[in-house]
């Protein structure tokens, strides 16, 4: 038997990598890199989560609860989308402010959004129908 049978052999049922195990080695990486430049305590500290997360790498690649794996990669994957998702509506918002003026109202606290360039202008309230004058 060779050597890539062997490996095959030993990594059958087992979970392997999936992205959650390359995101941890991308931080561990990162945590490499931060330990070449901090001394005393901080470098500790990082070494500590280096060999905390190189455990943790080889655990879930060898680990034989494939379910249990197979959900925590899940996990991370919602909360990934959920950050990209973020990312996206905060550009949205970005982009709204270009053209539009955003009030509150006076009377309710109501969230008024105004498309800017109009000058001074009355704007009623879709709540409460009270009505105050804002520049545009
Ligand atoms: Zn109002």
């Amino acid at each position: 038997m060779n050597f890539r049978n062997k490996f095959s052999n030993f990594m059958y049922g087992r979970y392997g990598i999936d992205q959650l195990s390359r995101f941890i080695l991308g931080v561990t990486f990162v945590l490499c890199i931060l330990s070449f430049f901090t001394k005393g305590a901080v470098n500790s500290v990082l070494s500590l989560f280096i060999f905390a997360s190189i455990v943790l790498l080889y655990f879930r690649m060898f680990s034989r609860n494939i379910y249990k794996r197979a959900a925590e990669n899940e996990k991370y994957l919602r909360i990934i989308s959920k950050i990209k998702f973020n990312k996206n509506f905060s550009k949205e918002a970005r982009e709204q402010r270009k053209y539009y003026k955003f009030f509150k109202c006076p009377g309710c606290g109501q969230k008024i959004r105004i498309p800017k360039g109009h000058g001074k202008i009355e704007i009623r309230c879709p709540k409460c129908n009270n009505k105050f004058i804002r520049r545009s």
